[in-house]
């Protein structure tokens, strides 16, 4: 047996993925994040980092394809003949054989056409063993059409442009990167460890290697101080990167992020949905010249409504964040406890019978004008 075999600990899954993979088999590439310092991140706090030796995942890999196979094989069969299919797969993909079997299943049902890369920056990996990962997921499955990652500015923006075009060609369709600001100050003050400049190199790169691009905004990270650069200074740095999606994806404060310990000392000061809306209003109206979509797809915006591709659904975007400011205090307080309780999908079921419910949720939990913050910045929490 050689080492490689030895040393592989079996297949294995990262903790997250982008809203839009929630289909995709989540390839882990990479363990953990090898930044790690950012303020208001505390996914991956007191994990170390590494890389995955590319022989172990592709082994993942081939488990995944004995599995199809099996599955494949197990369509035209009876009961009986199924669990004998089943029992010889178990034995062949040894540790982790179910779990492994389960993940396979729910991708086989998907349609087996979009994967991502986990875990925080896979873009570091070298990218001759990327390029083989590549070109293995390709060949072992050709029903994939995207191939996805996160990946870091600060990395990107060192990749050469031939290796670049490399991973491009080798198949990976789509980066997303978590710009979260374009604004320098805020940037520094959330140890995010990149500059604006370099959010654009970084991004501007991956549009020019023909490479889809998700750039995240984070409403909320400037605190109430900076809302207005954090809006304006992303916008500035987005217009000048076209990205072919902008994800809006609401600051929320976790009690093991270093960012809470600011808000706690009072460094850092928290806004409310209602000045993140407006911010979120400055940021759009901002974007000018680009044709990137605006996705909230994520569970911490306040509005799911607010999507669109610009330039021409950027009126009708704004006026989306209108409808929430224009609401009476009273209502905007219901339609945040609503969303966040997940009683609203949005707009269209904040009608007078789910006001009313939610407004005796209200009086029922003791909830009103002065611990709403406190309330939803709990409910927030929870989904993270
Ligand atoms: S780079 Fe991303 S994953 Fe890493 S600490 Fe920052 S936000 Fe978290």
């Amino acid at each position: 047996m050689n080492k490689s075999a030895v040393d592989y600990m079996g297949f294995e899954i990262g903790p997250i993925r982008p809203p839009s993979e929630q289909t995709s088999l989540l390839l882990r590439v990479t363990r953990n994040c090898p930044w790690n310092k950012c303020k208001f991140c505390g996914l991956y706090k007191g994990q170390s980092f590494s890389v995955r030796k590319k022989e172990d995942v592709i082994r993942d890999l081939e488990m995944i394809r004995y599995s199809i196979d099996a599955l494949e094989e197990m369509e035209e069969c009876s009961d009986l003949e199924k669990g004998v299919i089943q029992n010889t797969l178990f034995e062949k993909l040894g540790r982790n054989n179910k779990r492994v079997y389960q993940i396979a299943s729910n991708w086989y049902r998907a349609g087996m056409t979009s994967v991502f890369l986990q875990d925080g920056n896979t873009m570091v990996v070298k990218p001759d063993d990327m390029v083989e990962i590549l070109l293995t997921l390709r060949s072992l499955f050709p029903t994939i059409q995207r191939i996805t990652s996160y990946g870091r500015a600060h990395t990107i923006a060192r990749i050469s442009d031939c290796d670049s075009l490399r991973l491009s060609k080798a198949g990976l369709n789509r980066i997303h990167i978590g710009m979260e600001t374009g604004s320098d100050e805020i940037l520094k003050s959330v140890n995010k460890g990149v500059d604006k400049s370099t959010q654009i190199i970084a991004g501007q790169k991956v549009r020019a290697t023909g490479i889809e691009l998700s750039e995240y905004f984070m409403p909320g990270l400037g605190g109430r101080e900076f809302s207005n650069s954090n809006a304006l200074e992303t916008a500035d740095a987005i217009n000048q990167i076209n990205p072919n999606f902008i994800r809006i994806r609401t600051l929320a404060v976790t009690k093991k992020s270093e960012l809470y310990k600011d808000y706690e000392s009072g460094i850092f000061t928290r806004t409310n949905d209602v000045d993140m809306m407006k911010e979120l209003y400055l940021f759009i109206e901002s974007l000018n010249g680009i044709s990137s979509m605006i996705k909230s797809d994520h569970i911490l915006n306040l509005m799911t409504e607010l999507e669109g591709k610009l330039p021409e659904d950027k009126e009708k975007m704004l006026s989306v964040i209108s409808w929430f400011l224009e609401l009476s205090e009273e209502d905007k307080m219901l339609f945040r406890i609503g969303r966040r309780g997940g009683m609203l999908k949005g707009i269209q079921d904040f009608d007078m019978a789910s006001k009313k419910r939610i407004a005796e949720i209200c009086v029922a939990n003791k909830i009103d004008y002065r611990n709403v913050d406190q309330i939803v910045d709990e409910m927030m929490n929870r989904f993270i």
